[in-house]
């Protein structure tokens, strides 16, 4: 439903409680955030943002948030996302839907995964597991949204990547610039406060954003989306 993510010189935890709870009008069922500082820590429950226990401070500086409204299982705990693979050291947020996770799921179960949840998306963070290579997490998104049916906006991030890779079909995301700190989101709400400089992704694009620096490619290549100031005033 509401997907929040941060990349900056700063504490991410903060930026990502406070998108959370700017994305809270859209309705939801759970929430969770995943903090990258060296490994990754997850907190998710279902039930309202208020309710989430979250550290009262956290170092890592990139961190992922989503607001769930369930399509495929339950509003659980266990089915809150962010969604980890086996390791733990993948953490991946999706709104939309995996049309084909049951057949994806069955070969990754065949191949020793172990599913924690009931939804569609955990295929995601399995699939990614089995890409990876500790350093090109933008390759491995890449290569595992080619084997996606459906809609989704994903952000992804894992150890030994320091940033968010975010991948869009049929479901809205951007990605908010600012010299030392870049911000993805489902909505330009949740990060319009700290800035108004957006660049609006399109379909079949994945992007890399680190604190510094914002790649967007789209079937394999390199591709420049421009950037627009969007007019907002704050209530
Ligand atoms: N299909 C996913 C789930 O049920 C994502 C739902 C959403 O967009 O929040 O967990």
């Amino acid at each position: 439903c509401g997907i929040v993510g941060y990349a900056g010189d700063n504490e991410a935890l903060p930026v990502v409680a406070s998108g959370l709870k700017n994305l809270e009008y859209r309705g939801y069922d759970s929430a969770g955030v995943a903090l990258l500082d060296g490994d990754i820590d997850v907190f998710k429950s279902s039930g309202e943002i208020d309710d989430l226990t979250l550290p009262d401070n956290h170092d890592a500086s990139v961190g992922v948030g989503h607001t769930r409204w369930s399509t495929h299982g339950k509003p659980t705990d266990a089915n809150a996302h962010p969604h980890t693979a086996c390791s733990g050291d993948i953490a991946v947020v999706h709104n939309g839907i995996i049309d084909n996770y049951e057949a994806l799921k069955a070969a990754l179960v065949e191949d020793g995964h172990e599913f924690l949840s009931e939804t569609d998306t955990e295929v995601v963070p399995h699939l990614l597991e089995e890409r990876y290579d500790d350093e090109n997490l933008i390759a491995a998104v890449e290569d595992v949204v080619n084997q996606l049916d459906g809609s989704f906006a994903l952000a992804v991030t894992a150890v030994g990547y320091d940033g968010i890779v975010v991948a869009r079909k049929d479901s809205p995301l951007v990605v908010g610039v600012s010299p030392t700190r870049n911000f993805v989101a489902s909505d330009v709400t949740a990060f319009l406060e700290h800035t108004q400089d957006v660049v609006f992704l399109e379909d079949g694009d994945v992007a890399a954003v680190t604190r510094d620096s914002v790649d967007v490619r789209n079937g394999g290549e390199q591709v420049t989306r421009e950037t627009r100031t969007v007019d907002w005033e704050a209530d």
